[in-house]
Protein backbone atom coordinates (compact mmCIF):
# COMPACT_ATOMS: atom_id res chain seq x y z
CA UNK A 1 0.00 0.00 0.00
CA UNK A 2 1.46 3.51 -1.45
CA UNK A 3 2.18 5.67 1.43
CA UNK A 4 -0.17 8.32 0.49
CA UNK A 5 -3.08 5.66 1.18
CA UNK A 6 -2.36 5.87 4.83
CA UNK A 7 -2.36 9.54 5.09
CA UNK A 8 -5.21 12.18 5.03
CA UNK A 9 -4.13 14.90 3.34
CA UNK A 10 -5.08 18.37 3.81
CA UNK A 11 -4.48 21.06 1.70
CA UNK A 12 -5.69 25.06 2.36
CA UNK A 13 -7.37 25.48 -1.02
CA UNK A 14 -7.20 29.58 -1.92
CA UNK A 15 -10.44 28.98 -3.75
CA UNK A 16 -12.42 27.86 -1.11
CA UNK A 17 -10.58 29.27 1.76
CA UNK A 18 -11.05 26.14 3.22
CA UNK A 19 -8.35 23.11 4.39
CA UNK A 20 -9.57 20.48 2.69
CA UNK A 21 -9.05 16.61 1.88
CA UNK A 22 -6.70 16.38 -1.40
CA UNK A 23 -7.80 13.83 -3.95
CA UNK A 24 -6.35 13.56 -7.06
CA UNK A 25 -8.27 13.44 -10.54
CA UNK A 26 -6.41 10.34 -10.83
CA UNK A 27 -5.69 8.20 -8.36
CA UNK A 28 -2.07 8.10 -7.52
CA UNK A 29 -0.87 10.95 -10.09
CA UNK A 30 -0.66 14.32 -9.47
CA UNK A 31 -0.47 17.51 -12.33
CA UNK A 32 1.25 20.27 -10.59
CA UNK A 33 1.85 23.61 -11.81
CA UNK A 34 3.92 26.60 -10.56
CA UNK A 35 4.38 29.69 -11.90
CA UNK A 36 8.43 30.61 -12.09
CA UNK A 37 10.11 33.38 -12.16
CA UNK A 38 10.18 36.15 -15.17
CA UNK A 39 14.00 35.99 -15.84
CA UNK A 40 15.13 40.25 -15.88
CA UNK A 41 17.53 39.61 -13.12
CA UNK A 42 18.91 37.90 -10.64
CA UNK A 43 16.01 36.06 -7.93
CA UNK A 44 15.80 37.74 -4.87
CA UNK A 45 15.61 35.76 -1.56
CA UNK A 46 11.98 36.63 -1.73
CA UNK A 47 11.78 34.91 -4.61
CA UNK A 48 13.77 31.77 -3.46
CA UNK A 49 11.22 31.58 -0.24
CA UNK A 50 8.10 30.97 -2.71
CA UNK A 51 9.87 28.12 -4.76
CA UNK A 52 10.95 26.80 -1.46
CA UNK A 53 7.74 26.46 -0.63
CA UNK A 54 6.68 24.46 -3.59
CA UNK A 55 9.58 22.34 -3.39
CA UNK A 56 8.37 21.30 0.51
CA UNK A 57 5.27 20.75 -1.67
CA UNK A 58 6.37 18.34 -4.83
CA UNK A 59 9.08 16.54 -2.08
CA UNK A 60 6.60 15.84 0.21
CA UNK A 61 4.02 14.86 -2.75
CA UNK A 62 6.79 12.62 -3.61
CA UNK A 63 7.40 10.87 -0.39
CA UNK A 64 3.46 9.91 0.34
CA UNK A 65 4.37 7.75 -3.47
CA UNK A 66 2.16 9.81 -5.62
CA UNK A 67 3.81 10.24 -8.99
CA UNK A 68 4.21 13.92 -9.93
CA UNK A 69 4.61 16.37 -12.63
CA UNK A 70 5.47 19.18 -11.78
CA UNK A 71 5.43 22.39 -14.17
CA UNK A 72 7.27 25.38 -13.58
CA UNK A 73 7.46 27.59 -16.35
CA UNK A 74 10.00 30.63 -17.44
CA UNK A 75 8.65 34.03 -18.20
CA UNK A 76 11.02 35.33 -20.96
CA UNK A 77 8.15 37.42 -23.09
CA UNK A 78 5.27 39.56 -22.25
CA UNK A 79 5.44 39.95 -18.56
CA UNK A 80 5.37 44.14 -19.24
CA UNK A 81 6.55 46.84 -16.43
CA UNK A 82 3.01 47.06 -15.34
CA UNK A 83 0.69 44.39 -14.19
CA UNK A 84 -2.31 45.99 -15.94
CA UNK A 85 -0.99 45.41 -19.40
CA UNK A 86 1.11 49.05 -19.70
CA UNK A 87 4.45 49.65 -19.67
CA UNK A 88 8.06 48.15 -21.12
CA UNK A 89 8.55 44.61 -21.33
CA UNK A 90 10.79 44.06 -18.88
CA UNK A 91 13.29 41.68 -20.64
CA UNK A 92 13.45 44.07 -23.32
CA UNK A 93 13.85 46.75 -20.95
CA UNK A 94 16.98 45.14 -19.37
CA UNK A 95 17.88 44.28 -22.84
CA UNK A 96 17.94 48.25 -24.03
CA UNK A 97 19.97 49.40 -20.80
CA UNK A 98 22.74 46.26 -21.38
CA UNK A 99 23.06 46.81 -25.01
CA UNK A 100 22.27 42.90 -25.15
CA UNK A 101 20.18 40.77 -27.21
CA UNK A 102 16.35 39.82 -25.33
CA UNK A 103 17.88 36.31 -25.10
CA UNK A 104 20.95 37.37 -23.73
CA UNK A 105 19.11 38.55 -20.85
CA UNK A 106 16.74 35.27 -20.57
CA UNK A 107 19.93 33.06 -20.67
CA UNK A 108 22.05 34.39 -18.32
CA UNK A 109 19.05 35.13 -15.83
CA UNK A 110 17.50 31.45 -15.94
CA UNK A 111 21.49 30.24 -15.18
CA UNK A 112 21.23 32.34 -12.57
CA UNK A 113 17.73 30.81 -11.05
CA UNK A 114 19.34 27.36 -11.66
CA UNK A 115 22.09 27.19 -9.53
CA UNK A 116 20.73 29.15 -6.62
CA UNK A 117 17.61 26.62 -6.79
CA UNK A 118 20.30 23.75 -7.02
CA UNK A 119 22.29 25.58 -4.22
CA UNK A 120 18.87 25.34 -1.88
CA UNK A 121 18.62 21.92 -2.50
CA UNK A 122 15.62 22.38 -4.60
CA UNK A 123 14.57 19.48 -7.04
CA UNK A 124 14.07 20.35 -10.64
CA UNK A 125 10.72 20.77 -11.92
CA UNK A 126 9.31 17.75 -14.63
CA UNK A 127 9.03 20.17 -17.07
CA UNK A 128 10.22 23.73 -17.68
CA UNK A 129 8.44 24.96 -20.29
CA UNK A 130 8.75 29.10 -21.82
CA UNK A 131 6.89 31.44 -22.81
CA UNK A 132 8.75 32.21 -25.84
CA UNK A 133 8.57 28.28 -27.00
CA UNK A 134 4.63 28.43 -26.75
CA UNK A 135 3.72 31.01 -28.90
CA UNK A 136 1.92 29.14 -31.91
CA UNK A 137 -0.25 27.61 -29.22
CA UNK A 138 -1.06 31.10 -27.25
CA UNK A 139 -2.22 32.21 -30.87
CA UNK A 140 -4.46 29.35 -31.09
CA UNK A 141 -6.19 29.39 -27.68
CA UNK A 142 -6.62 33.47 -28.44
CA UNK A 143 -8.32 32.21 -31.64
CA UNK A 144 -10.66 29.88 -29.42
CA UNK A 145 -11.61 32.64 -26.77
CA UNK A 146 -12.75 35.17 -29.51
CA UNK A 147 -14.34 32.00 -31.41
CA UNK A 148 -16.44 31.73 -27.71
CA UNK A 149 -17.40 35.31 -27.90
CA UNK A 150 -15.14 36.51 -24.47
CA UNK A 151 -12.37 38.47 -26.47
CA UNK A 152 -12.50 41.52 -28.83
CA UNK A 153 -9.75 42.78 -31.17
CA UNK A 154 -9.15 46.41 -31.02
CA UNK A 155 -6.51 47.91 -33.23
CA UNK A 156 -4.02 44.57 -33.11
CA UNK A 157 -4.41 43.96 -29.88
CA UNK A 158 -6.80 41.44 -28.40
CA UNK A 159 -8.47 41.96 -24.80
CA UNK A 160 -10.59 39.75 -22.58
CA UNK A 161 -13.97 40.66 -22.33
CA UNK A 162 -13.96 40.81 -18.34
CA UNK A 163 -17.65 42.27 -18.13
CA UNK A 164 -18.80 39.82 -20.70
CA UNK A 165 -17.25 36.69 -19.09
CA UNK A 166 -19.12 37.82 -15.74
CA UNK A 167 -22.20 37.56 -17.00
CA UNK A 168 -21.61 33.65 -17.15
CA UNK A 169 -19.27 32.90 -15.09
CA UNK A 170 -17.77 34.35 -11.23
CA UNK A 171 -14.66 36.42 -12.65
CA UNK A 172 -13.40 37.73 -9.17
CA UNK A 173 -13.69 34.06 -7.12
CA UNK A 174 -10.16 33.91 -6.15
CA UNK A 175 -9.51 36.94 -5.73
CA UNK A 176 -13.03 37.81 -3.64
CA UNK A 177 -12.72 41.29 -5.83
CA UNK A 178 -15.41 42.21 -6.84
CA UNK A 179 -15.92 44.14 -10.50
CA UNK A 180 -16.00 47.28 -9.31
CA UNK A 181 -13.27 47.41 -7.51
CA UNK A 182 -10.66 46.20 -10.44
CA UNK A 183 -10.51 49.13 -12.18
CA UNK A 184 -6.91 50.12 -12.39
CA UNK A 185 -6.08 53.84 -11.43
CA UNK A 186 -6.02 56.48 -14.37
CA UNK A 187 -2.78 57.05 -15.19
CA UNK A 188 -2.86 53.33 -16.78
CA UNK A 189 -6.29 54.46 -18.50
CA UNK A 190 -4.19 56.13 -21.09
CA UNK A 191 -2.15 53.66 -22.00
CA UNK A 192 -5.72 51.47 -21.72
CA UNK A 193 -7.45 53.13 -24.57
CA UNK A 194 -8.29 50.73 -26.53
CA UNK A 195 -10.19 48.50 -24.19
CA UNK A 196 -13.59 48.53 -23.93
CA UNK A 197 -14.02 48.07 -20.22
CA UNK A 198 -10.53 49.46 -17.71
CA UNK A 199 -10.91 45.28 -15.96
CA UNK A 200 -10.45 43.72 -19.36
CA UNK A 201 -6.80 42.11 -19.72
CA UNK A 202 -4.85 41.76 -22.72
CA UNK A 203 -4.28 38.70 -24.54
CA UNK A 204 -2.31 39.59 -27.41
CA UNK A 205 -0.32 43.55 -27.73
CA UNK A 206 0.36 44.96 -30.84
CA UNK A 207 3.78 45.88 -30.73
CA UNK A 208 4.87 49.28 -31.34
CA UNK A 209 7.47 49.94 -33.71
CA UNK A 210 10.77 49.95 -31.02
CA UNK A 211 9.43 46.39 -29.16
CA UNK A 212 11.89 44.11 -30.39
CA UNK A 213 10.14 40.59 -28.97
CA UNK A 214 7.08 40.22 -31.46
CA UNK A 215 5.82 37.60 -33.30
CA UNK A 216 3.50 37.46 -36.27
CA UNK A 217 -0.34 36.50 -35.91
CA UNK A 218 -3.54 37.02 -37.35
CA UNK A 219 -3.90 40.18 -35.43
CA UNK A 220 -0.78 42.28 -35.41
CA UNK A 221 2.98 41.78 -35.25
CA UNK A 222 3.09 41.51 -31.32
CA UNK A 223 3.36 39.91 -28.28
CA UNK A 224 0.85 37.62 -25.85
CA UNK A 225 -0.47 38.93 -22.39
CA UNK A 226 1.63 37.56 -19.67
CA UNK A 227 -1.59 35.94 -17.78
CA UNK A 228 -1.99 33.72 -21.46
CA UNK A 229 1.20 31.83 -21.47
CA UNK A 230 0.57 29.68 -17.74
CA UNK A 231 -3.03 28.67 -19.29
CA UNK A 232 -1.25 27.28 -22.66
CA UNK A 233 1.46 25.58 -20.82
CA UNK A 234 -0.31 24.64 -17.81
CA UNK A 235 -3.29 22.81 -20.29
CA UNK A 236 -0.63 21.85 -22.48
CA UNK A 237 1.15 19.49 -20.26
CA UNK A 238 -1.67 18.73 -17.77
CA UNK A 239 -4.82 18.64 -18.86
CA UNK A 240 -7.74 21.01 -19.30
CA UNK A 241 -8.15 20.21 -15.70
CA UNK A 242 -5.32 19.62 -13.17
CA UNK A 243 -4.43 19.28 -9.65
CA UNK A 244 -2.48 22.21 -7.97
CA UNK A 245 -1.77 25.35 -9.25
CA UNK A 246 0.46 27.72 -7.20
CA UNK A 247 2.58 30.76 -6.69
CA UNK A 248 3.33 33.58 -4.82
CA UNK A 249 0.78 35.45 -2.59
CA UNK A 250 1.00 38.48 -5.26
CA UNK A 251 0.23 36.92 -8.37
CA UNK A 252 -3.49 36.13 -6.67
CA UNK A 253 -4.72 38.74 -8.66
CA UNK A 254 -4.58 40.21 -11.71
CA UNK A 255 -2.28 36.98 -13.25
CA UNK A 256 -4.20 33.67 -11.55
CA UNK A 257 -7.75 35.17 -11.56
CA UNK A 258 -7.18 35.81 -14.97
CA UNK A 259 -5.79 32.24 -15.60
CA UNK A 260 -9.15 31.07 -14.46
CA UNK A 261 -10.97 33.22 -16.85
CA UNK A 262 -8.97 32.16 -19.73
CA UNK A 263 -9.05 28.63 -19.07
CA UNK A 264 -12.62 28.63 -18.33
CA UNK A 265 -13.43 30.80 -21.31
CA UNK A 266 -11.76 28.47 -23.70
CA UNK A 267 -12.60 24.92 -22.44
CA UNK A 268 -16.02 25.75 -20.13
CA UNK A 269 -14.04 24.04 -17.58
CA UNK A 270 -12.51 25.05 -14.17
CA UNK A 271 -8.92 24.44 -14.91
CA UNK A 272 -7.70 24.03 -11.23
CA UNK A 273 -8.85 22.29 -8.27
CA UNK A 274 -6.28 23.24 -5.30
CA UNK A 275 -5.36 26.86 -5.58
CA UNK A 276 -2.02 27.18 -3.60
CA UNK A 277 -0.35 30.67 -3.21
CA UNK A 278 3.03 30.87 -0.69
CA UNK A 279 3.65 33.91 1.56
CA UNK A 280 5.87 36.95 1.13
CA UNK A 281 9.51 37.34 2.70
CA UNK A 282 10.10 40.75 3.93
CA UNK A 283 12.94 42.91 5.23
CA UNK A 284 12.20 45.18 7.80
CA UNK A 285 8.69 44.84 7.59
CA UNK A 286 8.39 45.35 3.48
CA UNK A 287 7.96 42.86 0.83
CA UNK A 288 11.22 41.87 -0.51
CA UNK A 289 10.98 43.00 -4.26
CA UNK A 290 13.32 43.65 -7.37
CA UNK A 291 11.59 46.65 -8.30
CA UNK A 292 12.44 48.56 -4.90
CA UNK A 293 15.58 47.53 -4.20
CA UNK A 294 14.43 46.22 -0.82
CA UNK A 295 15.94 42.87 -0.84
CA UNK A 296 18.45 40.51 -0.54
CA UNK A 297 20.45 38.32 -2.80
CA UNK A 298 21.13 34.64 -1.74
CA UNK A 299 24.99 34.93 -2.75
CA UNK A 300 24.69 37.58 0.01
CA UNK A 301 23.28 35.41 2.55
CA UNK A 302 26.26 33.08 1.24
CA UNK A 303 29.35 35.56 1.77
CA UNK A 304 27.30 37.70 4.84
CA UNK A 305 28.20 40.57 1.89
CA UNK A 306 25.21 42.62 2.81
CA UNK A 307 24.40 45.65 5.74
CA UNK A 308 21.65 43.38 6.71
CA UNK A 309 24.27 40.64 8.14
CA UNK A 310 26.97 40.32 10.56
CA UNK A 311 28.07 36.96 8.69
CA UNK A 312 27.21 34.64 5.85
CA UNK A 313 24.88 31.19 5.99
CA UNK A 314 24.96 28.51 4.21
CA UNK A 315 22.11 27.48 1.70
CA UNK A 316 20.85 25.18 4.19
CA UNK A 317 20.74 27.35 7.18
CA UNK A 318 18.60 29.87 4.99
CA UNK A 319 16.30 27.14 3.76
CA UNK A 320 15.84 25.69 7.26
CA UNK A 321 15.26 29.45 7.93
CA UNK A 322 12.03 29.42 5.94
CA UNK A 323 10.86 26.07 6.40
CA UNK A 324 10.68 27.24 10.26
CA UNK A 325 7.71 28.99 9.27
CA UNK A 326 4.58 27.93 7.60
CA UNK A 327 4.34 28.63 3.67
CA UNK A 328 1.24 30.53 4.61
CA UNK A 329 2.76 33.09 7.30
CA UNK A 330 4.63 36.00 6.21
CA UNK A 331 8.26 36.03 7.45
CA UNK A 332 10.70 38.25 8.00
CA UNK A 333 13.93 38.15 7.39
CA UNK A 334 17.04 38.90 10.20
CA UNK A 335 20.84 38.47 11.03
CA UNK A 336 19.36 37.56 14.30
CA UNK A 337 16.71 34.86 13.27
CA UNK A 338 19.29 33.23 10.91
CA UNK A 339 21.62 33.05 13.78
CA UNK A 340 18.73 31.26 15.67
CA UNK A 341 17.96 28.98 12.79
CA UNK A 342 22.01 27.71 12.49
CA UNK A 343 22.03 27.15 16.11
CA UNK A 344 18.95 25.03 15.36
CA UNK A 345 20.15 23.31 12.34
CA UNK A 346 23.35 22.09 14.30
CA UNK A 347 21.23 20.97 16.83
CA UNK A 348 19.32 18.67 14.65
CA UNK A 349 21.96 17.49 12.90
CA UNK A 350 24.27 17.10 15.85
CA UNK A 351 21.36 14.64 17.04
CA UNK A 352 21.21 12.68 14.15
CA UNK A 353 25.05 11.80 14.17
CA UNK A 354 24.37 10.76 17.50
CA UNK A 355 21.74 8.01 16.73
CA UNK A 356 24.92 6.17 15.05
CA UNK A 357 26.52 6.55 18.96
CA UNK A 358 22.98 5.09 20.68
CA UNK A 359 23.37 1.18 22.48
CA UNK A 360 19.65 -0.42 21.98
CA UNK A 361 18.27 -1.90 24.93
CA UNK A 362 15.58 -4.30 25.88
CA UNK A 363 12.77 -1.73 25.96
CA UNK A 364 11.74 1.33 24.79
CA UNK A 365 10.60 4.82 26.56
CA UNK A 366 10.19 6.59 23.66
CA UNK A 367 7.20 6.14 21.46
CA UNK A 368 8.58 6.04 18.01
CA UNK A 369 5.67 5.14 16.15
CA UNK A 370 3.33 7.61 17.57
CA UNK A 371 6.19 10.54 17.54
CA UNK A 372 6.18 9.62 13.60
CA UNK A 373 3.09 9.60 12.81
CA UNK A 374 2.50 13.03 14.64
CA UNK A 375 5.58 13.99 12.08
CA UNK A 376 3.19 13.01 9.39
CA UNK A 377 0.28 14.64 10.55
CA UNK A 378 2.01 17.92 10.74
CA UNK A 379 3.11 17.31 7.18
CA UNK A 380 -0.95 16.22 6.90
CA UNK A 381 -1.98 19.66 8.08
CA UNK A 382 -1.35 21.61 4.70
CA UNK A 383 2.39 21.30 4.92
CA UNK A 384 3.08 22.62 8.35
CA UNK A 385 6.86 22.39 8.37
CA UNK A 386 7.13 24.53 11.76
CA UNK A 387 5.19 21.52 13.36
CA UNK A 388 6.94 19.29 11.98
CA UNK A 389 10.19 20.76 13.03
CA UNK A 390 8.98 20.88 16.28
CA UNK A 391 8.29 17.45 16.55
CA UNK A 392 12.00 16.26 15.30
CA UNK A 393 13.24 18.69 18.45
CA UNK A 394 11.22 16.81 20.16
CA UNK A 395 13.27 13.46 19.24
CA UNK A 396 16.50 15.69 19.53
CA UNK A 397 15.51 15.67 23.18
CA UNK A 398 14.83 11.62 23.46
CA UNK A 399 18.03 11.00 21.40
CA UNK A 400 20.40 13.27 23.97
CA UNK A 401 18.59 11.34 27.55
CA UNK A 402 19.43 7.91 25.41
CA UNK A 403 22.56 9.41 24.80
CA UNK A 404 22.76 10.10 28.51
CA UNK A 405 21.87 7.25 29.83
CA UNK A 406 18.19 8.48 31.10
CA UNK A 407 15.77 6.83 29.05
CA UNK A 408 16.20 3.50 26.32
CA UNK A 409 15.49 2.52 23.05
CA UNK A 410 15.28 -0.84 21.40
CA UNK A 411 17.14 -1.38 18.20
CA UNK A 412 14.07 -1.85 16.06
CA UNK A 413 12.78 1.66 17.23
CA UNK A 414 16.03 2.85 17.09
CA UNK A 415 16.41 1.90 13.25
CA UNK A 416 12.92 3.51 12.38
CA UNK A 417 14.15 6.33 14.53
CA UNK A 418 16.77 6.64 12.17
CA UNK A 419 14.80 6.45 9.70
CA UNK A 420 12.35 8.55 10.20
CA UNK A 421 14.82 11.69 11.01
CA UNK A 422 16.31 10.81 7.90
CA UNK A 423 13.18 10.79 5.64
CA UNK A 424 12.59 14.14 6.88
CA UNK A 425 15.25 16.36 7.29
CA UNK A 426 16.81 15.62 3.99
CA UNK A 427 13.69 13.86 1.75
CA UNK A 428 11.31 16.50 2.63
CA UNK A 429 12.40 19.30 4.02
CA UNK A 430 15.40 18.92 1.48
CA UNK A 431 18.16 20.04 4.34
CA UNK A 432 21.66 18.80 3.21
CA UNK A 433 23.71 16.58 5.85
CA UNK A 434 27.12 18.22 5.99
CA UNK A 435 29.02 14.98 7.50
CA UNK A 436 27.82 13.13 4.92
CA UNK A 437 29.83 14.56 2.35
CA UNK A 438 33.23 14.32 3.75
CA UNK A 439 33.23 10.62 4.36
CA UNK A 440 33.44 9.79 1.42
CA UNK A 441 36.79 9.31 -1.17
CA UNK A 442 35.76 12.95 -2.97
CA UNK A 443 35.07 14.08 0.59
CA UNK A 444 38.71 13.33 1.08
CA UNK A 445 40.08 15.10 -1.67
CA UNK A 446 37.97 17.98 -0.91
CA UNK A 447 39.36 18.09 2.87
CA UNK A 448 42.54 18.51 1.26
CA UNK A 449 41.60 20.67 -0.93
CA UNK A 450 40.25 22.85 1.94
CA UNK A 451 43.20 22.09 4.03
CA UNK A 452 45.48 23.86 1.63
CA UNK A 453 43.50 26.40 0.99
CA UNK A 454 43.45 27.29 4.84
CA UNK A 455 46.96 27.15 4.87
CA UNK A 456 47.30 29.59 1.92
CA UNK A 457 44.53 31.91 3.71
CA UNK A 458 47.38 31.40 7.20
CA UNK A 459 49.99 32.64 4.70
CA UNK A 460 47.84 35.86 3.41
CA UNK A 461 47.09 36.77 6.57
CA UNK A 462 50.45 36.26 7.89
CA UNK A 463 51.76 38.62 5.19
CA UNK A 464 49.06 41.41 6.04
CA UNK A 465 47.15 40.56 2.36
CA UNK A 466 43.90 40.40 4.35
CA UNK A 467 41.71 41.39 0.73
CA UNK A 468 42.98 37.41 -0.05
CA UNK A 469 42.52 36.12 3.21
CA UNK A 470 39.09 37.49 3.20
CA UNK A 471 38.42 36.23 -0.66
CA UNK A 472 39.02 32.90 0.68
CA UNK A 473 36.78 32.94 3.26
CA UNK A 474 34.09 34.55 1.80
CA UNK A 475 34.21 31.81 -1.34
CA UNK A 476 34.44 29.12 0.81
CA UNK A 477 30.85 30.12 2.60
CA UNK A 478 29.69 31.42 -0.29
CA UNK A 479 30.37 27.40 -1.37
CA UNK A 480 29.01 26.17 2.38
CA UNK A 481 31.99 25.65 3.89
CA UNK A 482 32.82 27.38 6.78
CA UNK A 483 35.91 28.21 9.01
CA UNK A 484 35.97 28.63 12.26
CA UNK A 485 39.51 29.67 14.04
CA UNK A 486 40.55 29.09 17.25
CA UNK A 487 43.67 27.65 19.69
CA UNK A 488 44.17 24.96 18.19
CA UNK A 489 44.35 26.62 14.22
CA UNK A 490 41.78 26.89 11.89
CA UNK A 491 38.90 23.95 11.36
CA UNK A 492 36.15 23.93 9.05
CA UNK A 493 32.64 22.91 8.57
CA UNK A 494 30.46 22.03 5.35
CA UNK A 495 26.71 23.14 5.61
P1 LIG B 1 8.63 37.18 -10.48
O1 LIG B 1 9.92 36.75 -11.10
O2 LIG B 1 8.59 38.60 -10.04
O3 LIG B 1 7.44 36.82 -11.36
O4 LIG B 1 8.47 36.34 -9.13
C1 LIG B 1 8.68 34.96 -9.06
C2 LIG B 1 7.96 34.40 -7.86
O5 LIG B 1 8.46 34.95 -6.65
C3 LIG B 1 6.45 34.66 -7.85
O6 LIG B 1 5.76 33.46 -7.48
C4 LIG B 1 6.28 35.72 -6.80
O7 LIG B 1 5.02 35.65 -6.20
C5 LIG B 1 7.37 35.35 -5.83
N1 LIG B 1 7.80 36.46 -4.97
C6 LIG B 1 8.13 37.73 -5.33
N2 LIG B 1 8.48 38.47 -4.25
C7 LIG B 1 8.40 37.64 -3.18
C8 LIG B 1 8.64 37.80 -1.77
N3 LIG B 1 9.05 38.96 -1.25
N4 LIG B 1 8.45 36.72 -0.96
C9 LIG B 1 8.03 35.54 -1.47
N5 LIG B 1 7.79 35.33 -2.78
C10 LIG B 1 7.96 36.36 -3.63
ZN1 LIG C 1 1.82 32.18 -14.08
Amino acid sequence: MALYQQQELNIYNSLSGKKEVFKPINEGNIGMYVCGPTVYSNVHLGNCRTFISFDLIFRYLKHLGYKVRYVRNITDAGHLENDADSGEDRIAKKARLEQIEPMEVVQKYTIDFHNILQKFNNLPPSIEPTATGHIVEQIEIIKEIIEKGFAYEANGSVYFDVLKFNESHDYGRLSGRKLEDMIPNTRELAAQSDKKNPQDFALWKKAEPQHIMRWPSPWSDGFPGWHLECTVMSSKYLGEQFDIHGGGMDLKFPHHECEIAQGEAATGKNPVNYWMHANMLTLNGKKMAKSTGNNILPTEIFTGDNENLEKGFSPSVARFFMLQANYRSILDFSNEALLASEKGFNRLLDAYHLLDELKPSEKSSFEVAAWKQKCYDAMNDDFNSPILIAQLFEAVKEINTIKEGKSQITAPDLEELKKTMSDFLFDVLGLVDTAEAINDDTGNKLSGTIELLIKLRAEARANKDFATSDKIRNELISLGIQLKDGKEGTVFSLD
